[in-house]
């Protein structure tokens, strides 16, 4: 007998997030994850304004807007001269949005967040630490093989489950979607600081190119509050793990950039390797893939987790129609149809264009690249248009018109 329920691997953001949504729409949902608790890794910092839109029906959005930095402007610096080359704002989407600028805030409270308001509903469950290790379907339903602790292992059946397990997805791999793309030869090591930019006339989120060496900086509230900077340097091929990971390496990446400031007390530091991939399918019959599971990109704009929610909340609704009697082949497809190719088409374009728009080298294409961001910041409907995209509104909007 399968339960009437969606059973959910990973409780990270996109989980949580998703299983909170299905637990308001009256579905029975199980979440698994391996952790006892959400990992407090270094990870998503933005939560862009289509999220916060998206997070207002789900009641946690008070609890994001009071422990969170408010950001309206971005900025974007040549290293080599250090002008500023632009400024977008955030402002420019009144109207569009409730939310006209981003949330600065630790991936981790955001999934305590979720967690706190899911809690509070008899329909959401969360075992941890779970780890799914095996999941099969037929076409009454699904199976989640779990492995406790302390090594027990049990089975769990459910209607639907979703793979919100990240991107080395177990259920991704079960199902044998295909993930292709690429991974990045370079490697970034994501520094966190107490040094407070903002004295140099930095914006909360900054992002500085440079041939050699680029630099992004964001501010994150620390869990004091008092402001943390978290600074992404990507490490050239030639430099071992090792010397990446130094305080020598740190340091001569912060005297580079940032001559005028320090000193810098390094407060974390955790170096990995950056892909660009899109999950072949969002869906195989009744196991729908969801957030890093389904896609991962490099992290310079903000739009990983982001459009994860988007994923799961798209999803959410969808099964609750089919709760509800709706036909599941048309809606599940539909959600691919939507999901994966707006994945494509502003996720992966628009992260793989930043990053290539930091890090030219030829002088005149990086030329070019600032100039077009100058003329961009300067026009006003070609500024909304960046903004747009860069909230991910444009994204959430084409998903919307797929059929
Ligand atoms: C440095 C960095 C900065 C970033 N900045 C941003 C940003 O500012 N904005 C943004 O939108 N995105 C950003 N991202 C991307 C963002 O972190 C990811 O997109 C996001 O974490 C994806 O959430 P998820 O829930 O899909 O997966 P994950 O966060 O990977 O969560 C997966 C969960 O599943 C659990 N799990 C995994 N396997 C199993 C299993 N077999 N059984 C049970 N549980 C399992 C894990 O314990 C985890 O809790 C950044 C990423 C990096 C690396």
């Amino acid at each position: 007998m399968y339960d009437n329920r969606v059973l959910i691997a990973g409780g990270g953001p996109v989980g949580a997030v998703t299983g909170l949504r299905l637990a308001q729409l009256g579905i029975p949902v199980t979440v698994f994850d391996q952790l006892d608790e959400p990992a407090e890794d270094h990870r998503a910092a933005t939560l862009q304004p289509s999220t916060l839109d998206l997070f207002k029906p789900l009641g946690v959005i008070d609890r994001v807007l009071e422990q969170g930095l408010e950001s309206r402007m971005f900025q974007w610096r040549d290293r080599a001269t250090q002008e500023i080359v632009a400024e977008f704002d955030y402002a420019r989407l009144a109207g569009e949005t409730e939310y006209p600028y981003v949330i600065q805030l630790e991936q981790h409270r955001t999934v305590y967040a979720a967690l706190e308001a899911a809690k509070k509903h008899s329909l959401f469950t969360i075992h941890r630490p779970v780890e799914v290790i095996s999941v099969e379907q037929d076409a009454e339903g699904v199976e989640a093989k779990v492995r406790h602790a302390d090594g027990k292992t049990e089975v769990h059946r459910g209607r639907y489950l979703m793979g919100c397990d990240g991107g080395r997805s177990i259920v991704r791999k079960a199902t044998g979607v295909s993930f292709e793309g690429f991974t990045w030869p370079e490697r970034f090591n994501i520094v966190t600081t107490t040094y407070d930019f903002s004295q140099l006339g930095f914006r909360l989120r900054n992002y500085c190119a440079h041939p050699q060496r680029w630099v992004s900086f964001m501010k994150v509230p620390g869990e004091d509050n008092k402001g943390l900077w978290r600074c992404v340097f990507p490490a050239k091929t030639e430099e071992s793990d090792e010397e990446v990971m130094s305080d020598a390496w740190i340091h001569a990446r912060f005297a580079e950039c940032l001559s005028s400031g320090g000193p810098y007390e390094v407060i974390h530091r955790n170096m990995y390797n950056v892909h660009q991939r899109v999950a072949g399918n969002f869906r195989n019959g009744r196991i729908i893939l969801a957030g890093d599971a389904a896609h991962i990109n490099n992290p310079i704009g903000g739009m990983g987790m982001n459009s994860g929610f988007q994923d799961g909340l798209n999803a959410a609704e969808k099964l609750a129609e089919i709760w509800n009697g709706a036909d599941p082949e048309s809606l599940l497809d539909r959600y691919d149809r939507q999901r994966r190719l707006t994945a494509i088409e502003y996720v992966q374009a628009q992260s793989i264009a930043n990053k290539r728009m930091l890090e030219e080298r030829d002088p005149a294409a990086r030329k070019a690249n600032l100039d077009n961001l100058r003329a961009i910041a300067a026009d006003p409907d070609k500024h909304l248009d960046f903004v747009r995209r860069s909230s991910l509104i444009a994204m959430l909007e084409k998903s919307r018109t797929i059929q």
